[in-house]
Protein backbone atom coordinates (compact mmCIF):
# COMPACT_ATOMS: atom_id res chain seq x y z
CA UNK A 1 0.00 0.00 0.00
CA UNK A 2 1.06 3.38 -0.56
CA UNK A 3 1.52 5.28 2.62
CA UNK A 4 -0.46 9.33 2.94
CA UNK A 5 -1.00 11.39 5.33
CA UNK A 6 -4.34 12.72 6.75
CA UNK A 7 -5.20 15.79 8.23
CA UNK A 8 -8.33 17.20 9.27
CA UNK A 9 -9.81 20.85 8.81
CA UNK A 10 -12.15 22.99 9.83
CA UNK A 11 -13.40 25.62 7.35
CA UNK A 12 -13.52 26.13 3.67
CA UNK A 13 -10.97 28.09 3.36
CA UNK A 14 -8.44 25.72 5.35
CA UNK A 15 -9.53 22.77 2.76
CA UNK A 16 -8.33 24.93 0.03
CA UNK A 17 -5.13 26.35 1.71
CA UNK A 18 -4.16 22.99 3.02
CA UNK A 19 -4.43 21.54 -0.26
CA UNK A 20 -2.93 24.41 -2.30
CA UNK A 21 0.23 23.70 -0.03
CA UNK A 22 0.26 19.79 -0.01
CA UNK A 23 1.21 18.88 -3.31
CA UNK A 24 -1.05 14.82 -4.57
CA UNK A 25 -3.76 15.98 -1.99
CA UNK A 26 -7.43 14.82 -2.09
CA UNK A 27 -10.47 15.79 -0.50
CA UNK A 28 -11.96 13.10 1.81
CA UNK A 29 -15.74 13.08 2.62
CA UNK A 30 -17.90 10.35 2.96
CA UNK A 31 -15.22 7.79 1.08
CA UNK A 32 -17.54 5.34 -0.08
CA UNK A 33 -15.81 6.32 -3.54
CA UNK A 34 -12.29 7.43 -2.84
CA UNK A 35 -11.64 4.61 -0.15
CA UNK A 36 -12.15 2.10 -2.25
CA UNK A 37 -10.25 3.32 -5.28
CA UNK A 38 -7.73 3.37 -3.03
CA UNK A 39 -7.87 0.13 -1.28
CA UNK A 40 -7.47 -0.97 -4.55
CA UNK A 41 -4.71 1.03 -5.78
CA UNK A 42 -6.31 3.23 -8.02
CA UNK A 43 -6.58 6.26 -6.96
CA UNK A 44 -3.07 6.83 -4.82
CA UNK A 45 -2.98 10.28 -2.75
CA UNK A 46 -0.26 11.53 -0.83
CA UNK A 47 -2.71 13.10 1.53
CA UNK A 48 -6.52 13.33 2.77
CA UNK A 49 -7.53 16.60 3.58
CA UNK A 50 -10.82 15.61 5.61
CA UNK A 51 -13.67 18.07 4.80
CA UNK A 52 -16.44 16.08 6.90
CA UNK A 53 -15.95 18.75 9.84
CA UNK A 54 -16.14 22.26 7.70
CA UNK A 55 -19.61 22.88 8.03
CA UNK A 56 -21.48 22.75 4.42
CA UNK A 57 -23.73 20.30 6.18
CA UNK A 58 -27.19 22.77 5.92
CA UNK A 59 -29.47 22.87 3.47
CA UNK A 60 -31.45 26.32 3.38
CA UNK A 61 -34.01 28.40 1.60
CA UNK A 62 -32.16 31.01 -0.83
CA UNK A 63 -33.90 34.48 -1.45
CA UNK A 64 -35.23 33.74 -4.65
CA UNK A 65 -37.55 31.11 -3.39
CA UNK A 66 -34.92 27.80 -3.96
CA UNK A 67 -32.51 25.98 -1.40
CA UNK A 68 -28.84 25.91 -1.25
CA UNK A 69 -27.57 22.50 -0.77
CA UNK A 70 -23.84 22.39 1.47
CA UNK A 71 -21.83 19.70 -0.13
CA UNK A 72 -21.28 17.96 2.95
CA UNK A 73 -25.08 17.03 3.59
CA UNK A 74 -25.46 13.70 3.49
CA UNK A 75 -27.99 12.09 0.68
CA UNK A 76 -29.73 10.43 3.15
CA UNK A 77 -30.67 14.02 4.55
CA UNK A 78 -31.13 15.23 1.58
CA UNK A 79 -33.46 12.56 0.81
CA UNK A 80 -35.75 13.01 3.49
CA UNK A 81 -36.04 16.58 3.89
CA UNK A 82 -39.19 18.17 3.89
CA UNK A 83 -38.47 20.68 1.26
CA UNK A 84 -37.54 18.48 -1.12
CA UNK A 85 -39.62 15.80 -1.02
CA UNK A 86 -42.32 18.33 -1.38
CA UNK A 87 -40.91 20.81 -3.98
CA UNK A 88 -38.33 18.89 -5.52
CA UNK A 89 -39.81 15.00 -5.71
CA UNK A 90 -37.68 13.96 -8.65
CA UNK A 91 -34.42 14.44 -6.30
CA UNK A 92 -35.79 12.48 -3.45
CA UNK A 93 -36.60 9.63 -5.55
CA UNK A 94 -33.00 9.81 -7.46
CA UNK A 95 -31.10 9.59 -4.22
CA UNK A 96 -33.11 6.72 -2.76
CA UNK A 97 -32.58 4.88 -5.83
CA UNK A 98 -28.79 4.89 -5.26
CA UNK A 99 -27.13 2.58 -3.44
CA UNK A 100 -28.30 1.22 0.12
CA UNK A 101 -29.32 2.96 2.93
CA UNK A 102 -25.95 3.02 4.63
CA UNK A 103 -24.21 4.09 1.97
CA UNK A 104 -26.90 6.97 1.72
CA UNK A 105 -25.82 7.92 5.40
CA UNK A 106 -22.69 7.95 4.51
CA UNK A 107 -22.33 10.12 1.31
CA UNK A 108 -21.82 13.45 0.68
CA UNK A 109 -23.58 15.86 -2.19
CA UNK A 110 -20.17 16.94 -3.27
CA UNK A 111 -18.82 13.27 -3.49
CA UNK A 112 -21.61 11.98 -5.10
CA UNK A 113 -21.28 14.58 -7.64
CA UNK A 114 -17.67 13.97 -8.38
CA UNK A 115 -18.26 9.68 -8.33
CA UNK A 116 -16.03 7.79 -10.69
CA UNK A 117 -17.32 5.41 -13.12
CA UNK A 118 -18.45 2.03 -12.60
CA UNK A 119 -16.84 0.55 -15.86
CA UNK A 120 -15.25 -2.80 -14.51
CA UNK A 121 -11.97 -2.15 -16.47
CA UNK A 122 -11.13 0.50 -14.72
CA UNK A 123 -11.19 -0.91 -11.51
CA UNK A 124 -9.36 -4.26 -12.94
CA UNK A 125 -5.72 -3.10 -12.39
CA UNK A 126 -4.35 -5.10 -15.11
CA UNK A 127 -6.01 -4.35 -17.89
CA UNK A 128 -5.88 -1.25 -20.50
CA UNK A 129 -8.20 1.71 -19.36
CA UNK A 130 -7.16 5.45 -21.04
CA UNK A 131 -9.09 6.75 -17.76
CA UNK A 132 -6.88 4.96 -15.34
CA UNK A 133 -3.95 5.50 -17.29
CA UNK A 134 -3.88 7.71 -20.18
CA UNK A 135 -2.72 6.01 -23.63
CA UNK A 136 -2.96 2.72 -21.91
CA UNK A 137 -6.12 1.81 -24.59
CA UNK A 138 -9.25 0.81 -23.52
CA UNK A 139 -10.44 -2.67 -22.63
CA UNK A 140 -14.28 -1.91 -22.99
CA UNK A 141 -14.17 -1.40 -26.35
CA UNK A 142 -13.72 -5.08 -27.18
CA UNK A 143 -14.53 -6.21 -24.09
CA UNK A 144 -17.67 -6.54 -21.91
CA UNK A 145 -19.55 -3.18 -22.38
CA UNK A 146 -23.22 -4.21 -21.19
CA UNK A 147 -23.36 -1.45 -19.09
CA UNK A 148 -21.40 1.22 -20.79
CA UNK A 149 -22.28 4.07 -22.37
CA UNK A 150 -24.54 4.39 -26.23
CA UNK A 151 -23.87 8.03 -26.46
CA UNK A 152 -21.41 10.54 -25.79
CA UNK A 153 -18.45 8.18 -25.56
CA UNK A 154 -15.17 8.44 -27.95
CA UNK A 155 -12.94 5.71 -29.50
CA UNK A 156 -11.09 6.55 -26.34
CA UNK A 157 -13.67 5.90 -23.85
CA UNK A 158 -17.06 4.76 -23.80
CA UNK A 159 -17.70 5.01 -19.48
CA UNK A 160 -20.91 5.87 -17.93
CA UNK A 161 -21.10 8.42 -15.47
CA UNK A 162 -22.91 6.55 -11.97
CA UNK A 163 -24.52 9.11 -10.28
CA UNK A 164 -28.69 9.18 -10.00
CA UNK A 165 -28.64 12.19 -7.86
CA UNK A 166 -26.92 14.38 -10.60
CA UNK A 167 -29.57 13.10 -13.71
CA UNK A 168 -32.19 14.68 -11.32
CA UNK A 169 -29.84 17.78 -10.19
CA UNK A 170 -29.97 18.31 -14.14
CA UNK A 171 -33.89 19.02 -15.34
CA UNK A 172 -33.63 20.94 -12.06
CA UNK A 173 -31.15 23.42 -13.76
CA UNK A 174 -28.95 23.14 -10.55
CA UNK A 175 -25.69 24.77 -10.46
CA UNK A 176 -22.49 23.77 -8.37
CA UNK A 177 -21.07 26.40 -6.28
CA UNK A 178 -17.16 26.19 -5.48
CA UNK A 179 -14.11 27.94 -4.16
CA UNK A 180 -11.05 27.95 -5.37
CA UNK A 181 -7.57 27.44 -4.19
CA UNK A 182 -7.40 31.81 -4.90
CA UNK A 183 -10.16 31.79 -2.89
CA UNK A 184 -12.41 33.03 -5.94
CA UNK A 185 -15.63 31.63 -6.37
CA UNK A 186 -17.79 29.65 -9.26
CA UNK A 187 -21.41 29.03 -10.31
CA UNK A 188 -21.43 26.55 -12.47
CA UNK A 189 -24.43 25.20 -14.15
CA UNK A 190 -24.62 20.81 -13.38
CA UNK A 191 -24.74 20.78 -17.45
CA UNK A 192 -21.29 22.23 -17.82
CA UNK A 193 -19.52 20.08 -15.05
CA UNK A 194 -19.18 17.06 -16.20
CA UNK A 195 -16.42 16.57 -19.44
CA UNK A 196 -17.26 14.37 -22.49
CA UNK A 197 -14.40 12.28 -22.83
CA UNK A 198 -12.30 13.12 -26.14
CA UNK A 199 -9.34 12.21 -26.34
CA UNK A 200 -8.85 12.82 -23.11
CA UNK A 201 -10.85 10.82 -20.69
CA UNK A 202 -9.13 11.25 -17.13
CA UNK A 203 -10.18 14.78 -17.29
CA UNK A 204 -13.87 13.93 -16.13
CA UNK A 205 -15.55 17.49 -14.84
CA UNK A 206 -13.88 20.84 -14.99
CA UNK A 207 -13.56 21.03 -11.17
CA UNK A 208 -10.01 22.00 -10.88
CA UNK A 209 -7.66 20.17 -8.39
CA UNK A 210 -8.16 22.26 -5.15
CA UNK A 211 -11.50 23.40 -6.25
CA UNK A 212 -13.61 22.59 -3.07
CA UNK A 213 -17.58 22.22 -3.94
CA UNK A 214 -18.95 24.19 -1.42
CA UNK A 215 -22.87 23.51 -2.58
CA UNK A 216 -25.57 23.18 -5.03
CA UNK A 217 -28.35 25.62 -5.78
CA UNK A 218 -31.34 24.62 -6.75
CA UNK A 219 -34.14 27.26 -8.60
CA UNK A 220 -37.49 28.11 -7.19
CA UNK A 221 -39.78 24.89 -7.70
CA UNK A 222 -41.04 24.22 -10.98
CA UNK A 223 -44.01 22.18 -9.87
CA UNK A 224 -45.37 19.75 -12.45
CA UNK A 225 -45.22 15.76 -11.78
CA UNK A 226 -41.95 14.56 -11.04
CA UNK A 227 -40.87 10.97 -11.77
CA UNK A 228 -37.10 8.97 -11.47
CA UNK A 229 -37.32 5.92 -12.60
CA UNK A 230 -34.67 3.49 -12.59
CA UNK A 231 -33.96 0.22 -14.53
CA UNK A 232 -30.93 -1.77 -13.34
CA UNK A 233 -29.86 -5.50 -13.72
CA UNK A 234 -31.04 -6.22 -9.44
CA UNK A 235 -33.25 -4.27 -7.15
CA UNK A 236 -30.33 -3.07 -5.03
CA UNK A 237 -26.52 -1.73 -4.73
CA UNK A 238 -27.01 -1.73 -8.67
CA UNK A 239 -26.04 1.18 -11.26
CA UNK A 240 -28.48 2.17 -13.54
CA UNK A 241 -28.82 0.45 -17.02
CA UNK A 242 -31.10 3.33 -18.26
CA UNK A 243 -32.72 5.66 -15.65
CA UNK A 244 -34.96 8.58 -16.61
CA UNK A 245 -35.69 12.39 -14.40
CA UNK A 246 -38.98 13.59 -15.63
CA UNK A 247 -40.65 16.60 -14.98
CA UNK A 248 -44.00 16.50 -16.72
CA UNK A 249 -46.70 19.48 -16.81
CA UNK A 250 -50.65 19.06 -17.93
CA UNK A 251 -53.01 21.24 -19.35
CA UNK A 252 -56.81 20.50 -20.58
CA UNK A 253 -55.26 19.43 -23.37
CA UNK A 254 -52.69 16.97 -22.05
CA UNK A 255 -48.84 17.43 -21.83
CA UNK A 256 -48.18 21.07 -22.50
CA UNK A 257 -44.06 21.01 -21.07
CA UNK A 258 -41.62 18.08 -20.26
CA UNK A 259 -37.85 17.93 -19.08
CA UNK A 260 -36.25 14.99 -19.63
CA UNK A 261 -32.56 13.68 -18.73
CA UNK A 262 -31.12 10.11 -18.79
CA UNK A 263 -28.23 8.17 -16.43
CA UNK A 264 -26.86 5.30 -17.34
CA UNK A 265 -26.54 5.81 -21.46
CA UNK A 266 -23.71 8.14 -21.07
CA UNK A 267 -20.53 9.64 -19.74
CA UNK A 268 -22.57 12.86 -17.76
CA UNK A 269 -26.14 13.09 -17.14
CA UNK A 270 -28.07 13.41 -20.96
CA UNK A 271 -30.46 16.38 -21.53
CA UNK A 272 -31.06 17.24 -24.70
CA UNK A 273 -33.20 20.78 -23.82
CA UNK A 274 -34.07 20.62 -28.50
CA UNK A 275 -35.88 17.48 -27.68
CA UNK A 276 -37.93 18.77 -25.15
CA UNK A 277 -39.50 21.65 -27.51
CA UNK A 278 -42.81 20.42 -29.74
CA UNK A 279 -43.54 17.96 -27.44
CA UNK A 280 -47.21 19.14 -26.61
CA UNK A 281 -48.20 18.79 -30.34
CA UNK A 282 -46.25 15.22 -30.80
CA UNK A 283 -47.77 12.23 -31.06
CA UNK A 284 -45.59 10.21 -29.25
CA UNK A 285 -43.40 12.28 -26.79
CA UNK A 286 -41.33 9.27 -25.86
CA UNK A 287 -40.61 8.61 -29.10
CA UNK A 288 -40.06 12.21 -29.89
CA UNK A 289 -37.70 12.74 -26.90
CA UNK A 290 -36.01 9.85 -27.33
CA UNK A 291 -35.25 10.31 -31.08
CA UNK A 292 -34.30 13.33 -30.82
CA UNK A 293 -31.97 13.04 -27.49
CA UNK A 294 -30.42 9.96 -28.65
CA UNK A 295 -30.35 10.76 -32.14
CA UNK A 296 -26.27 9.78 -33.30
CA UNK A 297 -26.17 7.23 -30.45
CA UNK A 298 -23.28 4.43 -31.22
CA UNK A 299 -24.27 1.74 -28.99
CA UNK A 300 -22.13 -1.58 -29.30
CA UNK A 301 -23.80 -5.15 -29.41
CA UNK A 302 -23.91 -5.68 -25.95
CA UNK A 303 -25.70 -2.21 -25.12
CA UNK A 304 -27.99 -1.20 -27.78
CA UNK A 305 -31.14 -3.17 -25.80
CA UNK A 306 -30.35 0.49 -24.11
CA UNK A 307 -32.02 2.19 -26.69
CA UNK A 308 -35.35 0.66 -26.63
CA UNK A 309 -35.16 0.37 -22.91
CA UNK A 310 -34.95 4.03 -22.90
CA UNK A 311 -38.02 4.88 -25.50
CA UNK A 312 -40.04 1.85 -23.09
CA UNK A 313 -39.17 3.24 -19.50
CA UNK A 314 -40.37 6.84 -21.02
CA UNK A 315 -43.45 5.61 -22.09
CA UNK A 316 -44.11 4.38 -18.71
CA UNK A 317 -42.53 6.89 -16.93
CA UNK A 318 -45.62 9.54 -18.98
CA UNK A 319 -47.95 7.63 -19.11
CA UNK A 320 -47.51 7.14 -15.07
CA UNK A 321 -47.01 10.99 -14.81
CA UNK A 322 -50.40 11.52 -16.96
CA UNK A 323 -52.61 9.45 -14.66
CA UNK A 324 -51.33 11.09 -11.28
CA UNK A 325 -51.85 14.39 -13.17
CA UNK A 326 -55.23 13.51 -13.75
CA UNK A 327 -56.69 11.74 -10.77
C1 LIG B 1 -21.77 -0.71 -3.44
C2 LIG B 1 -22.03 0.69 -3.94
C3 LIG B 1 -23.18 0.94 -4.66
C4 LIG B 1 -23.45 2.22 -5.12
N1 LIG B 1 -24.58 2.45 -5.84
C5 LIG B 1 -24.85 3.71 -6.31
C6 LIG B 1 -26.01 3.99 -7.08
O1 LIG B 1 -26.82 3.11 -7.35
N2 LIG B 1 -26.21 5.27 -7.49
C7 LIG B 1 -25.33 6.28 -7.21
O2 LIG B 1 -25.56 7.42 -7.61
N3 LIG B 1 -24.22 6.03 -6.49
C8 LIG B 1 -23.96 4.78 -6.04
N4 LIG B 1 -22.82 4.54 -5.33
C9 LIG B 1 -21.82 5.60 -5.24
C10 LIG B 1 -22.01 6.48 -4.04
O3 LIG B 1 -23.18 7.24 -4.23
C11 LIG B 1 -20.79 7.38 -4.00
O4 LIG B 1 -19.71 6.56 -3.60
C12 LIG B 1 -20.95 8.53 -3.03
O5 LIG B 1 -22.02 9.35 -3.41
C13 LIG B 1 -19.67 9.35 -2.97
O6 LIG B 1 -19.81 10.32 -1.95
P1 LIG B 1 -18.72 10.42 -0.80
O7 LIG B 1 -19.08 11.57 0.04
O8 LIG B 1 -18.56 9.11 -0.10
O9 LIG B 1 -17.44 10.75 -1.69
P2 LIG B 1 -15.91 10.43 -1.45
O10 LIG B 1 -15.63 9.01 -1.72
O11 LIG B 1 -15.43 10.99 -0.15
O12 LIG B 1 -15.29 11.35 -2.61
C14 LIG B 1 -15.51 11.07 -3.97
C15 LIG B 1 -14.67 12.04 -4.80
O13 LIG B 1 -15.15 13.37 -4.66
C16 LIG B 1 -14.13 14.22 -4.15
N5 LIG B 1 -14.82 15.15 -3.24
C17 LIG B 1 -15.64 14.81 -2.22
N6 LIG B 1 -16.21 15.91 -1.69
C18 LIG B 1 -15.70 16.96 -2.39
C19 LIG B 1 -15.90 18.39 -2.31
N7 LIG B 1 -16.75 18.94 -1.43
N8 LIG B 1 -15.23 19.16 -3.19
C20 LIG B 1 -14.39 18.62 -4.11
N9 LIG B 1 -14.15 17.30 -4.21
C21 LIG B 1 -14.82 16.48 -3.37
C22 LIG B 1 -13.13 13.31 -3.46
O14 LIG B 1 -11.83 13.86 -3.42
C23 LIG B 1 -13.21 12.09 -4.37
O15 LIG B 1 -12.44 12.29 -5.52
C24 LIG B 1 -22.53 3.27 -4.84
C25 LIG B 1 -21.39 3.02 -4.09
C26 LIG B 1 -21.12 1.75 -3.65
C27 LIG B 1 -19.87 1.52 -2.86
S1 LIG C 1 -14.53 2.63 -21.17
FE1 LIG C 1 -13.26 4.22 -20.20
S2 LIG C 1 -13.14 3.55 -18.08
FE2 LIG C 1 -13.76 1.75 -19.30
S3 LIG C 1 -11.84 0.72 -19.95
FE3 LIG C 1 -12.37 2.15 -21.54
S4 LIG C 1 -11.17 3.97 -20.99
FE4 LIG C 1 -11.34 2.74 -19.15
Amino acid sequence: MKRFTYERVYSPSDAVEAFASTPGARYLAGGTNLIDLMKLGIEAPAHLIDVNHIGLDRIEDTADGGLRIGALVRNSDLATDARVRSGYPVLARALVSGASGQLRNKATVGGNLLQRTRCLYFYSGDLPCNKRQPGSGCAAQEGISRNLAIIGGSSACIATYPSDMAVALRVLDAEVETLRCDGGTRRIPLANVHALPGDTPHVEHVIEPGELVTGVLLPQRVGGVQRYLKLRDRASYAFANVSIALIAHYDRQGLSAARVAFGGVAPKPWRVEAAEAGISSAADPANHIVEIALAGATPTEQNAFKLTLAGRALTVLLDEARASATC
